[in-house]
């Protein structure tokens, strides 16, 4: 009996994921460092809590995907758009008049 699930995915047919800030493609393992308040730690003491994720290896930039949800940025999809700064943004084709 094999239980073991098969993937068989071909990677021809993945997506690179590259960095949004540079385009470089590849990662280092990184950890986001939360600070846990004493007054919502499970144990009443401050807590250092690791979230492992990746940034760019070339510039350091971390992918919003890579981010968890919660830290995302969360105001409100609205906002999202209007504070989205890491790209630079291609000016309109405005009619000369
Ligand atoms: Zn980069």
């Amino acid at each position: 009996m094999n239980n073991q699930q098969q993937l068989n995915v071909d990677l021809s047919q993945a997506d690179d994921i590259v960095c949004e800030n540079c385009g470089n493609y590849t990662f280092n393992e990184v950890a986001l460092m939360k600070r846990l308040s004493p007054l919502v730690s499970p144990t009443g003491k401050e807590a250092i809590v690791p979230i492992p994720t990746f940034a760019c290896n070339a510039c350091g930039f971390i992918n919003q995907r890579f981010l968890p949800v919660a830290m995302r940025s969360t105001d409100s999809d609205k906002s999202n758009e209007a504070t989205e700064s890491t790209e630079p943004t291609r000016p309109r084709l405005v009619t000369e008049s």
